[in-house]
């Protein structure tokens, strides 16, 4: 095994098997996808560390084990269209990418998004679709989605992504301000909407900004 895989493989074992994910798909991907990549080069010292790690823009590259939770709710089986608000540092973009049809990702600050969109071209990840904007209009075009997953948290999940969510399809969000977030799945299935908070959070907060959608 060469180094970066050892570390890889360190991280998915301690992180991630050891606490409650499961998928075989996640797993594989977060084995593969080299989190050291997405991260500043002066931190990637601690690219399998933990926790998230600052990105510039005030924004950070979540934990992850945030992300492998958030990305196991989705259930992927690799036929889904996906829609991600806050690309940041493309890290959960690639995961979804690996693991579902088509990826939209959209990200209010656009010098992240060019970054991001750097590396997942240099790693050949061609079924992501790139947008700068205000996510919490979502992406009606390319609606419905079977997967939504916000990386930011909003007081409220956003009616506009009910709204593009597909039926049976499945939303994950961290909701909640400073006091504290839980993160929340919102399935759709058989025409009906339902709601499961499952762990407490803390995400940067969903901006308003961007582009505006007429
Ligand atoms: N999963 C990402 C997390 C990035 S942090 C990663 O691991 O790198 C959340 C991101 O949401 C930040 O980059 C922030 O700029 C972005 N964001 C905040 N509000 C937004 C909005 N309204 N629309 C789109 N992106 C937003």
């Amino acid at each position: 095994m060469s180094a970066v895989s050892e570390q890889l493989d360190w991280m998915v074992r301690t992180q991630l098997e050891s606490r409650d994910i499961r998928d075989p798909r996640v797993l594989q991907a977060c084995r593969t996808i080299d989190r050291a990549r997405f991260v500043p080069p002066d931190l990637r010292g601690l690219a399998y560390d933990d926790r998230p790690l600052g990105i510039g823009q005030g924004q950070t590259i979540s934990q992850p084990y945030m992300v492998a939770v958030m990305t196991q709710s989705l259930a992927l089986e690799g036929t889904e269209r996906v829609l991600e608000i806050g690309t940041g540092s493309g890290y959960q973009t690639a995961i979804l990418a690996a693991l579902a049809a088509q990826v939209y990702t959209i990200e209010v600050h656009g010098s992240l998004l060019e970054q991001a969109r750097e590396v997942l071209d240099s790693l050949g990840c061609a079924n992501v679709h790139y947008r700068v904007g205000n996510g919490r209009l979502g992406w009606p075009e390319e609606s419905p989605f079977q997967g939504i997953l916000c990386a930011a948290a909003a007081e409220e999940v956003p009616e506009t992504w009910i709204a593009q969510l597909a039926d049976p399809g499945i939303l994950i969000t961290p909701v909640g301000g400073w006091e504290g977030q839980w993160l929340v799945k919102i399935t759709r299935q058989g025409g009906r909407l339902s709601k499961h908070e499952f762990c407490p959070c803390r995400f940067v907060p969903l901006v308003d900004g961007g582009e505006t959608l007429s």
